[in-house]
Formats: C-alpha cells, sequence, structure tokens
C-alpha cells in the first residue's frame, strides 16, 4: 500500500509480477489456520495455475475464485 490517492488496482500476488489480478486464490494452512479461516491471495491469468499448485502441492485446500466472489470456508 503505498500512497492513498488514485484508484486501487488489485494486484497480482506473484513476486515481482505487476499484472492487475485477475482471480483470488483461497486458502488455508490446516496446521495453523482453523477452518473458518480463509487466506486471500490475488493472482493474474498467467499466475492463478501456479500459486493454486504452489499450495496444492504443500496440501493446502486451495480454492481458486473470481475477484467478485467471497469465500467462507476453503474445502478441503
Ligand atoms: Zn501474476
Amino acid at each position: 500500500m503505498i500512497g492513498a490517492e488514485g484508484p486501487l488496482i488489485d494486484r497480482c500476488s506473484r513476486a515481482g509480477c505487476t499484472n492487475p489480478a485477475s482471480a483470488k486464490v483461497n486458502w488455508r494452512n490446516p496446521r495453523i489456520h482453523t477452518e473458518d479461516r480463509v487466506k486471500i491471495w490475488l493472482a493474474c491469468d498467467e499466475h492463478s495455475e501456479f500459486l493454486r499448485d504452489y499450495l496444492a502441492s504443500r496440501s493446502f485446500p486451495v480454492l481458486v475464485t473470481g475477484l467478485d466472489q467471497d469465500v467462507s470456508v476453503v474445502p478441503t
């Protein structure tokens, strides 16, 4: 978050990526998060699959949705 001026554009969470986000990667770490906890990464078209696979490979529950969709629980 830099500055308070101008429209807020959601950017991809992938390190080094400045593309606007087009999806939400909803996830949680079952070892430290309770079931009702949802962590959200933003992702561009290019990286939503990368981020999902990154989390899935760690056996974290993960669900990719559109930006306007809210997830209250990430299904295991
Ligand atoms: Zn990206």
